[in-house]
C-alpha cells in the first residue's frame, strides 16, 4: 500500500532531486523542485535550456524515479512504486504530448486515438466511439479516416492530444508541444489545451521556452538550474515580464486570443 496524502492537489512534489549521469558526468538536473497543483489548472513552466524542465516533467509522469524527494499523483506517493505499478499508473493517471507527435502512420487517427483504449486494462470507454469524441471536441471530427501524412502538423498534434486523453487522465503533461508549430499552429494547439480544461477538467502542464505560449497559462514555475526561481533572479523577472507583455496584448486585442 502506497502512503496517500488527503490535500486535494492533483500533483505535488516535495524537495526532488535528480542526478543523471554518472561520475565526472554526473549532473545535477533537479536540486529541490517542491510545487503544489491543484485540479484542472493549465500551469506552464519555463526555463532556458537544460534548467531541467524535461526532467522534472519525467519524475512527475513516472517515467523515471528521483534521486531523492516523494512524487503523489492525486495524493498518492508513487516514488516507490514499481516498473509494474508505474506503469499502471502512466496508462490510467497521466497524458503525454511531445514536440513530435509519434503517430502510427498506417493508422487513421481515430485508430491512432482508440488504441490506448484498447490496450489498458480496466477499460472504461469504448474506443472507437471515445476517440471519436475526443477528435471531435478538438475541432477534428472531419478528420477522422485521415492517416498522420494527410494532416498538418498542428491537425497531427490534435490527434496525439486525443490520444493522450483516451483514457481520461488526471493530468495532462506536454513537453514543448509547439515546439514544431509555427504561429497560428501553435495557438490552434493552445487553445484544443484550452478545450481539454474547459470540458474534461483535466490539469495541464505544459513545459516551454516560448514566452507567447507561456502567456497562455493560469499560473508559471520558472526553472532555472533544476531549481525554482525566486523572482528576484533576472532571467526569471525578465521572462515575467515577456509573458506580462504577451499577455496585455492579448487583452487589448492586439494579438488574438486563444481563450474562448
Ligand atoms: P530542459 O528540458 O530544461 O532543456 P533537461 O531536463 O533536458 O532540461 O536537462 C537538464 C540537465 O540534465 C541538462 O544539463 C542536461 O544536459 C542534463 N541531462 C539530461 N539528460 C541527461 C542524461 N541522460 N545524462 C546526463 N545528463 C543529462
Ligand atoms: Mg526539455
Amino acid at each position: 500500500m502506497q502512503k496517500a496524502k488527503n490535500n486535494g492537489f492533483v500533483l505535488e512534489t516535495e524537495d526532488l532531486y535528480k542526478e543523471l549521469g554518472v561520475g565526472e558526468v554526473a549532473v545535477q538536473a533537479l536540486r529541490g523542485v517542491s510545487m503544489q497543483v491543484q485540479r484542472g489548472e493549465v500551469l506552464g513552466i519555463i526555463g532556458p535550456s537544460g534548467s531541467g524542465k524535461s526532467t522534472l516533467l519525467g519524475l512527475i509522469g513516472g517515467l523515471d524515479s528521483p534521486t531523492t524527494g516523494r512524487v503523489y499523483i492525486d495524493g498518492i506517493d508513487i516514488t516507490d512504486m514499481n516498473e509494474r505499478q508505474l506503469t499502471r499508473v502512466r496508462n490510467e493517471k497521466i497524458g503525454f504530448v511531445f514536440q513530435t507527435f509519434n503517430l502510427i502512420p498506417t493508422l487513421t487517427a481515430q485508430e491512432n486515438v482508440a488504441l490506448p483504449i484498447q490496450f489498458s486494462r480496466n477499460r472504461k470507454n469504448n474506443p472507437k466511439k471515445r476517440a471519436a469524441e475526443l477528435l471531435d471536441m478538438l475541432g477534428l471530427g472531419d478528420r477522422m479516416k485521415h492517416r498522420p501524412t494527410q494532416l498538418s502538423g498542428g491537425q497531427q498534434q490534435r490527434v496525439a492530444i486525443a490520444r493522450a486523453l483516451a483514457n481520461d487522465p488526471s493530468l495532462l503533461l506536454a513537453d514543448e508541444a509547439t515546439g514544431n508549430l509555427d504561429t497560428a499552429s501553435s495557438d490552434v494547439v493552445m487553445k484544443a489545451l484550452w478545450d481539454v480544461k474547459k470540458n474534461l477538467g483535466t490539469t495541464v502542464i505544459i513545459v516551454t521556452h516560448d514566452m507567447d505560449v507561456a502567456s497562455q497559462t493560469d499560473r508559471i514555475i520558472t526553472l532555472i538550474d533544476g531549481r525554482v526561481a525566486g523572482e528576484d533572479d533576472p532571467r526569471t523577472t525578465a521572462q515575467l515580464r515577456a509573458v506580462e507583455t504577451l499577455k496585455n496584448k492579448r487583452s487589448t486585442g492586439e494579438m488574438p486570443r486563444v481563450r474562448s
